[in-house]
């Protein structure tokens, strides 16, 4: 994973970030050059408040890397974070769709990385 990204720069210290279109509002997902809703390139880059819910739930059981053969089977997932972007991340071992999400650093192979898991219940 390229380490010279907004994003990945966030990661690394703790920050889940995620662009905002300066134009129209909306949250964009993934790493974009122009708002997906009006085309604007003014674009900022936020914090996100690392909450959200469990869209889609999957299991890993070949490792991509050798420094996550030792992790599997693991747990990927896909949360909308409760300001509207979609991200894809690490996922506690039974998470189910829906369920309320916290994002908490993580690291492999000194990667800062972002693994979620149940919300505390307030
Ligand atoms: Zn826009």
């Amino acid at each position: 994973m390229a380490t010279d990204t907004p994003f990945s720069q966030g990661l690394a210290a703790g920050r889940l970030r995620y662009q905002r279109c300066q134009a129209c509002g909306a949250a964009l997902t993934g790493q974009r050059y122009a708002c997906t809703q009006c085309a604007s390139t003014r674009l900022a880059w936020c914090d996100a408040a690392g909450t959200g819910a469990v869209y889609a739930v999957s299991t890993v059981h070949r490792a991509p890397t050798e420094a996550f053969r030792a992790l599997v089977p693991y747990t990927l997932v896909l949360v909308d974070l409760d300001e509207g972007p979609r991200v894809m991340a690490h996922g506690a071992p039974g998470l189910v769709i829906g369920e309320r999400v916290a994002a908490q650093p993580m690291q492999v192979d000194a990667q800062p990385l972002i693994r979620f898991d149940p919300q505390p219940v307030r």
